[in-house]
């Protein structure tokens, strides 16, 4: 038998789930349009819509990871040779944009320095008409925060194109309102700040989008225009379900859960946790004399990023880390792969005491 392992998921997600998510797997299970259940998906989606700070009727748990989101996104909107501006200023900016070039877009990619948060001035003048803009509000690769107001303002001020915003690393985390924001697509993910197993994609997309979306998208499972019938047509509650793919019953009993949890601390107190766990995660990295990678000012309260100490094996730390304190963190992306960690405290992880015993084992381990 393997052995049950348990570790403090401190690294880029997933994260520890918080409890209530936990015990919302443990439920018995449900018929997928079972009435009772068919309650707590309408809940899960109720729930969602305040998580992303929208009215949006399209709003739902995918069933697949954040990535299945960000092809969601795509699949809908885009049509062999539309123009898709996308902001990369990382790992799943470089992702969107192959996403959207398999979807047969004319991608235009706007680079940033990795480290630094997305400029809209650069991003809204890279082309003059573009079917969609696309930018990550929290780069997990890098560390960093980017204005998805600002951008949202810049975007439609431009022209009519799509905003589509990649909120993985931000729902439940940092501040997030898809309609205040211009956001008109928006995928997240349920492993990092909602504290929930991975598994699902929550998404959203406002009337506008779905009016203009593609009739007939080459993915099947993900044509949001079929899976309106799955959570139910706009308004219809509880009525009009078909069966379009079985609902991953548990995963969306843990997710509701989640939400549950979320929403009654406050998304207010929810953000200012985090804010406050990596405020003094990264006071404390830098006091022990450690560098951070991301720019002063757009630094992600809930995934810090830093460097790794010259004449330091980046991997050996991290594997000191797991095998003595049972505390898994994360290497850094791409260039700076051996060069950077990455630090996540999301969810029921954004605490005081989270911060305390990471600072604790790595000042340990970088001493001996
Ligand atoms: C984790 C992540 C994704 C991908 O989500 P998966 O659940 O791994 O598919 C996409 N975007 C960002 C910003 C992420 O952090």
């Amino acid at each position: 038998m393997t052995p049950i392992v348990r570790r403090h998921l401190f690294g880029p997600g997933p994260t520890n789930p918080y409890p209530e998510a936990t015990e919302g797997l443990a439920r018995p299970l449900l018929g997928h349009l079972d009435p009772a259940f068919i309650a707590i998906m309408d809940e899960t989606c109720d729930r969602l819509r305040e998580a992303w700070g929208t009215t949006n009727a399209r709003t739902l748990p995918l069933s697949a990871t954040g990535s299945a989101g960000m092809e969601a996104a795509f699949v809908n909107t885009v049509t062999p040779g539309d123009v898709v501006v996308v902001a990369v200023n990382g790992l799943f900016g470089q992702r969107m944009c192959e996403v959207a070039r398999r979807c047969g877009a004319e991608v235009i990619p706007v680079e940033h320095r990795w480290g630094t948060p997305v400029d809209p001035e650069r991003v809204v003048a890279a082309h003059p008409s573009p079917r969609v803009v696309a930018a990550v509000h929290a780069e997990t690769s890098t560390g960093v925060r980017s204005d998805i107001a600002a951008l949202g303002a810049a975007v439609h001020a431009a022209g009519d194109a799509l905003l589509v915003v990649d909120a993985v690393t931000s729902i439940g985390g940092l501040e997030l309102r898809a309609d205040d924001w211009g956001i008109d697509v928006g995928y997240a993910g349920t492993q990092k700040c909602l504290g929930v197993a991975p598994g699902l994609a929550p998404f959203t997309i406002n009337d506008r989008a779905f009016a203009r979306r593609v009739e007939r998208p080459q993915s099947w499972y993900l044509d949001l225009g079929l899976l309106g019938g799955y959570v139910g047509e706009a308004g219809a509650k509880g009525g009009g379900r078909t069966y379009h793919h079985t609902a991953p019953v548990a995963m969306i009993s843990s997710l509701h859960a989640g939400l549950g949890r979320v929403l009654d601390e406050g998304l207010d107190n929810v953000w200012a946790r985090h804010a406050a766990a990596g405020q003094a995660l990264q006071d404390g990295l830098e006091a022990m004399g450690l560098e951070l990678f991301a720019e002063k000012g757009s630094r992600l309260p809930d995934l810090t990023t830093v460097k790794v100490p010259d004449g330091v094996d980046s991997a050996a730390v991290r594997r000191t880390m797991l095998e003595r304190y049972d505390i898994e963190i994360g290497a850094g992306v791409g260039e700076f792969a051996g060069s950077v960690w990455r630090i996540g405290l999301m969810g029921p992880n954004a605490r005081p005491d989270a911060v305390t015993l990471v600072l604790g084992a790595l000042a340990e381990v970088l001493a001996r």
